[in-house]
């Protein structure tokens, strides 16, 4: 196949000449895009646009808005099996999580476009007399959205969306290794009709692209998915100019199995978590915490679920496990299972390479919480599973980390349960299902080094971060 060519999209021109090419991480032959690489006269090109547009959008009624929101997930629906294979082809999951994402991705286009009929303030008594008083969403204005390669769709869109159907305009930064998936998505957002200038897209590199869209003083609030080092970095920049900042990053997420728990089942649900996707989820379950009744049969459970999921290239319908998305995670993956001599942990399977950028399923046993393993963030199909006495160490150690997006617990004892919910430090906690996985109408985010945790994501809550509260009183007499 050849590749694509992807150019910054900027007040509705295809602009820049592309050079950065991004080759298929399951075979080096296939050059999947070449896309710009932009700086920051680009992006302030961008941001210019984007504020020229924001007068007519903002003053577009919100169904109007969500109209065209509604419009481009059918347009992406439509062409949603080449969207899925070029996702494969550029970030190598599987082509089934592939689907999935990109199914995700219409139907946030749909829960926002929607919203465009509920977006509303609230109408409250007013203590004098012929008067009433009510609160108006206003948008932000021009939004600056930085996104990682992980769900090189799906994350776009869960944030686009809310910003658009609220009246913002955006200026979208994807990550380099996935600058075609994001491409789709404005794709579709331009044919359905979109106005110029709308929502932009600048291609380019975090330190010199990213960067000049946080610096940007017409940018009024900056979206950040991606690491914790970068998020923080960004933080300071936003907060030194009072613009708004959100910011969802890194995780290390625990799955409690606790002693009434059916192992093969709570497995599952570890190996769905940890070797799903590849490992490379925020969410994704890097810990496995049992209680002594189950830790022996639990392992060897999770060592047989591990054999289902050898990695290979993703396009091949029966791989679970695509391979890692660069030589960079690649050398994280082998760099934390080769500590396993020196930190005194053992690899009980995996931890070496395979061909290529395939890494297999590791399950690591007999780690200790103060060990790397167990604390770092490696994003690879990497589980660590560690012993305690009891329910209340293993909460305990599930908040022993810098780290609060997800965590889960197996179990059918509700005493556990509440335990659970009420002790976890984390913003998603979960009860047998696996640490990754969510639904779009329902808040996402976490706390500690995982979020800002003010403004959270997804759900109808979603426009809060997008839009401020006006107050307005008004008398008739
Ligand atoms: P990353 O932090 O390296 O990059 C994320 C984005 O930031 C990219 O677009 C990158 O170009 C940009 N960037 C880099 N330096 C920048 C700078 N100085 N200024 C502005 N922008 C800059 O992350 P990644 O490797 O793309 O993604 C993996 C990370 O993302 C993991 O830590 C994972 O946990 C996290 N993640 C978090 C969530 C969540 O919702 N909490 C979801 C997915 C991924």
């Amino acid at each position: 196949m050849s590749p694509a060519y992807v150019r910054n999209v900027i007040g509705g021109q295809r602009t820049g000449e592309p050079i950065r090419e991004r080759f298929n991480p399951a075979d080096p032959s296939d050059c999947v895009a070449v896309a710009v690489s932009s700086d920051s006269a680009a992006v302030d090109v961008a941001v210019d646009e984007a504020q020229r547009a924001l007068r007519g959008w903002r003053d577009t009624t919100a169904p109007r808005r969500g109209a065209v929101l509604l419009r481009a997930a059918e347009i992406l629906s439509g062409c949603a099996e080449r969207v899925a294979t070029d996702l494969t082809r550029e970030e190598g999951k599987t082509v089934a999580e592939s689907r999935n994402e990109v199914a995700r991705a219409v139907d946030l286009l749909r829960y926002f476009g929607s919203e465009g009929w509920r977006l509303g303030g609230q109408m409250l008594p007013s203590a004098t007399p012929d008067t009433m008083n009510y609160t108006r969403r206003e948008p932000m204005g021009v939004v600056g959205i930085i996104t990682p390669w992980n769900f090189p769709i799906a994350i776009p869109a869960w944030k686009i969306a809310p910003a658009l159907v609220s009246g913002n305009t955006v200026v979208l930064k994807p990550a380099e290794l996935t600058p075609l998936s994001a491409q789709y998505l404005l794709n579709a957002l331009t044919e359905a009709g979109m106005p110029p200038g709308v929502i932009n897209v600048v291609h380019g590199p975090g330190a010199a692209a990213g960067e000049a869209l946080v610096r940007n003083h017409r940018v009024a609030a900056v979206s950040f998915t991606g690491s914790t080092e970068v998020g923080r970095h960004i933080r300071r920049i936003a907060e030194e100019r009072d613009a708004r900042v959100q910011l969802e990053m890194g995780g290390k997420n625990a799955l409690v199995v606790n002693d009434d728990a059916d192992v093969v089942k709570a497995a599952q649900i570890a190996a769905d978590g940890g070797f799903g996707l590849t490992g490379q989820a925020c969410t994704a379950t890097s810990r496995v915490i049992c209680t002594p009744g189950v830790h022996d049969d639990f392992i060897e459970a999770l060592m047989a679920e591990a054999v289902r999921y050898q990695p290979g290239n993703g396009l091949d319908g029966d791989v679970l496990m695509g391979p890692v998305v660069d030589h960079a995670q690649l050398t994280k993956n082998l760099e934390a299972t080769g500590t396993a001599s020196t930190e005194g942990f053992t690899v009980s399977t995996g931890g070496q390479r395979l061909d290529g950028l395939l890494f297999p399923p590791t399950v690591l046993t007999d780690v200790q919480p103060n060990q790397r393993v167990a604390r770092a963030e490696i994003f690879g199909p990497i589980v660590a599973v560690m012993k305690v006495t009891d329910l209340d160490e293993a909460i305990a150690l599930v908040n022993d980390t810098s780290y609060g997006l997800s965590a889960s617990i197996c179990t059918s004892d509700l005493t556990a349960v509440r335990m659970f919910s009420e002790g976890a430090d984390v913003g998603v906690v979960k009860v047998n299902r696996s640490t990754t996985g969510l639904d779009l109408n329902v808040p996402f985010g976490g706390v500690k080094a995982s979020s800002t945790n003010t403004f959270r994501e997804q759900g109808s809550v979603a426009v809060d971060f997008y839009t401020w509260l006006k107050t307005v009183y008004l008398g008739w007499a």
